[in-house]
């Protein structure tokens, strides 16, 4: 009915059509040509509030609003002239919603009867237009009104217009809603935390939320621009990777309907998450919406998260490492050396498996003189040098204190590694200004053979290493199954040694020290024998042992006392004869072992200018000074001091100077050096010379050969003392010896000799 419906008004109209009219939902009025009402129905009376008698004959302005009350008239004009011109419709003579100006009037029929209706429906009709009306209580209401021209039969006079009025109140509602809900959001894209920014099809930006402003920094003005391209560029400067950024939005703009989410990365640290989808409009692509979300704080959060995980998943791999590890040397430690080596012996028959088990030798005197540091470096290089010996898959270990482990699987020549372990061992190393040679006892174990343990095979080990040791150190031995028994033997030995002391059978040997100036011995040694079973246990096997007990005290206080009396009368016949006798460390240590010597010499009647004591250089670096304040008091006494064995273990030139030494002892090591006197050995000048420069006398220990003791006389060495004359002999035998001593001098000057006596 609206925009162009056509009402048939008729006297009598056909039955139902007036029932048709007065149910209509929509208010219907008649208002003849002068504006007055003609005709209404029952939804006019309920719209506006008047009954049909009051309002019929009325003018319809009553009914309209202010502003809308004077369109009657050229809205009437327009359809009549359409009509005229025999159209089916005309265009409305104004805005649709525009007041006064268009169908807002309602057109009446003046004269028309009430009840009486035109008979013939023209064909000319308005598009709905928007209008106030008034009620009677005078509350206006929006509606929207149509309108149709209403001819009579014949002339088509008089004219009359047909208007239908729809409320349209219900409209206003719903625009409100719209409004509202447009409202709600913008306030929600406002109030997001996420920016959001939506660009139209066209490519220019249609709108951005004020958090999309913030999070970029957009400049306004660029904004306003409206330039996506523009604010792209300003936005991509902000990446750490705007290539791919690039990448990824053609890739979007390629395919309008995708969707994407990604992860960007900003230069400044920050991270955004991105989500685009197209903005559609019933299935219609019009644009994009980008919103972007500032994750930084979670990612921040992330990445810490991961970062301690690493950092406790590095502690974990250090601590499980740490409890395989010896923290000095880096080496495995002993747990991790018996899971390789049980492992080896799990492994196929017949895989060759040795054990190679070794001791630093005097390792405790490196601590003692140079301090723990020094011992500590010492420890780290024997560590780097045995990596160096073996293969990367072989095991080393450190089990503890100076003692170290090498496990080979499958090797093929055992004995040449442990040869070269010990050979590399050897090699001179500087450690805080000192110069050390560091050697090693090594006992070898292997598997092929016979099937043994681990723990079997490691005490084969520890055996051999024993065995090493006894037999002079600085060597490596392979396991023979007679070394147990000498393992039993040295037991037996430190448990026969307290009783040889207790029963007196510690004798004293004597051992001729020649003046290569007088040509005759003025010095004699005096060792220590210990007569066993008919045999002589060498020194070499029962000192360490009288040492770790603590035995030395009495053998060393037995055996001066045994000098002094045995060599009592020799001495008393010339006063430039000396005794010279042994002195350990823990005799110098432990009572006051300078009032002893005093004593007996006392009280066997020998000056003690006639004594001297044999020490090593050890004795003078343990911590307290008791051992310097002894020697000194001796030399102040008139005794005088030898350092033993020099050039052998920690010793150092550098240190003689300033110590409470009278004579130096050249170690047999360096008296084998010369063979056919033809050599150059600038390392004996050399000490020689230093210790004369000292104030000190030479002694050269172990000269056997004539070729020697000429070479040590052509470097002006003091004295001589070797198998060349004599090997040392008990005091019976002395005199025989000395006298073969002074002999064995004169035919190394050409002189002749005495009688044989
Ligand atoms: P040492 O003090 O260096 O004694 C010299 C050692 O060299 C002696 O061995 C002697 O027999 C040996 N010797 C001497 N001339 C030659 C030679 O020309 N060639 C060779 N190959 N060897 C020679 P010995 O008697 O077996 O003594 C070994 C070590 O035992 C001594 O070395 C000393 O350190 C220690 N010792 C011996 N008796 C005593 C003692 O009463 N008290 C202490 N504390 N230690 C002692
Ligand atoms: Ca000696
Ligand atoms: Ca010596």
């Amino acid at each position: 009915m609206y925009g162009g419906g056509t009402v048939t008004a008729s006297p009598h109209p056909p039955p139902g059509v007036e029932s048709v009219l007065e149910s209509s939902p929509d208010a219907l009025l008649v208002i003849a040509e002068d504006g007055t009402i003609r005709l209404v129905n029952a939804a006019a009376e309920r719209m506006f509030g008047y009954t049909r008698g009051e309002l019929v004959g009325q003018d319809h302005r009553m009914l309209l609003a202010e502003g809308f009350r004077s369109g009657f008239h050229r809205l009437f004009f327009a359809l009549r002239k359409d009509a005229d011109a025999g159209r089916t419709a005309v265009s409305g003579p104004g805005p649709a919603t525009a007041p006064d100006a268009a169908a807002g009037t309602v057109p009446t029929t003046a004269g028309t009867a009430p009840g009486t209706a035109p008979t013939t429906a023209a064909a000319s009709a308005l598009p709905p237009v928007e209008a106030y009306g008034v009620r009677r209580d005078g509350t206006e209401f929006q509606g929207e009104v149509a309108c149709s021209l209403l001819v009579q039969d014949t002339d088509g006079a008089p004219l009359s217009m047909a208007v239908a009025v729809r409320d349209t109140s219900h409209r206003r509602a719903a625009d409100a809603g719209l409004r509202e809900a447009l409202s709600l959001l913008s306030a929600t894209l406002e109030s997001t935390a996420d920016g959001i920014l939506v660009v139209g099809g066209d490519g220019r930006i249609a709108s951005v939320n004020n958090q999309f402003v913030s999070m970029w920094g957009v400049p306004r003005e660029l904004l306003a621009t409206q330039d996506d391209d523009a604010v792209m560029g300003f936005v991509m400067d902000q990446l750490v990777d705007p290539e791919q950024f690039v990448e990824k939005i053609a890739a979007l703009y390629a395919d309008p309907d995708s969707e994407s989410h990604d992860v960007l990365d900003f230069l400044d640290g920050r991270t955004f998450e991105r989500y685009s989808r197209p903005q559609k409009v019933a299935d219609r692509v019009v644009g994009r919406v980008w919103s972007f979300r500032d994750v930084t704080p979670a990612r921040v959060a992330q990445d810490l998260i991961t970062q301690a995980m690493a950092d406790l998943a590095e502690q974990a791999a250090l601590l499980k490492a740490l409890a395989f590890q010896d923290p000095l040397t880096g080496l495995s430690n002993r747990q991790l050396f018996n899971d390789h080596l049980e492992a080896a012996l799990r492994g196929p028959c017949g895989t060759a498996v040795d054990v190679l088990l070794l001791d630093l030798d005097d390792f405790k005197e490196v601590n003692d003189i140079l301090g723990h540091h020094a011992g500590d470096q010492l420890l780290i290089e024997v560590g780097r040098r045995l990596r160096e010996c073996i293969r990367p898959n072989d095991v080393v270990a450190r089990l503890g204190g100076d003692e170290f482990v090498v496990l080979l699987v499958g090797s093929l020549d055992p004995d040449a590694v442990a040869d070269r372990i010990v050979a590399s061992l050897r090699a001179p190393l500087w450690i805080d200004g000192t110069m050390l040679r560091p050697s090693l006892s090594l006992g070898l174990a292997s598997i092929k053979e016979d099937a043994v343990d681990a723990s079997e095979l490691l005490r084969r080990a520890d055996i051999a290493m024993y065995a090493a040791k006894a037999a002079g150190k600085n060597r490596y031995l392979r396991f023979r199954p007679k070394m147990m028994k000498s393992l039993v033997e040295r037991t037996e030995l430190e448990a026969g040694l307290r009783l040889a002391v207790d029963a007196g059978e510690i004798a004293v040997h004597y051992q001729p020290i020649v003046s290569a100036r007088s040509g005759v011995v003025v010095k004699v040694e005096a060792l220590a024998r210990w007569e066993r079973d008919g045999g002589i246990v060498p020194p070499a096997q029962f000192i360490p042992a009288a040492e770790r007990s603590g035995l030395i005290v009495e053998i060393g206080t037995e055996v001066l006392l045994k000098g002094c009396t045995e060599l009592g009368p020799w001495l008393a016949e010339d006063s430039v004869r000396a005794l010279a006798v042994n002195v350990s460390g823990v005799q110098l240590q432990h009572g006051d072992f300078a009032e002893l010597l005093l004593a007996v010499a006392r009280n066997t009647g020998v000056k003690p200018r006639q004594l001297v004591v044999e020490v090593t250089e050890s004795v003078f670096f343990h911590d307290d000074c008791h051992v310097i304040q002894q020697l000194t008091a001796l030399r102040n006494a008139g005794v005088r001091v030898a350092l033993d064995d020099f050039g052998t273990g920690f010793s150092s030139l550098g240190r003689l100077q300033g110590l409470p030494v009278d004579t130096l002892k050249i170690d047999q090591s360096f008296t084998s050096m010369i063979h056919t006197g033809d050599e150059k050995l600038p390392i004996l000048s050399c000490m020689i010379a230093m210790a004369h420069g000292l104030g000190l006398t030479v002694t050269a220990e172990g000269v056997e050969t004539s070729a020697q003791a000429e070479y040590l006389m052509k470097l002006d060495c003091d004295s001589l003392q070797g198998f060349l004359f004599s090997r040392p002999t008990g005091g019976p035998g002395l005199q025989p010896a000395i006298a073969r001593s002074n002999d064995a001098f004169a035919a190394l000057r050409g002189e002749r000799v005495s009688e044989p006596r």
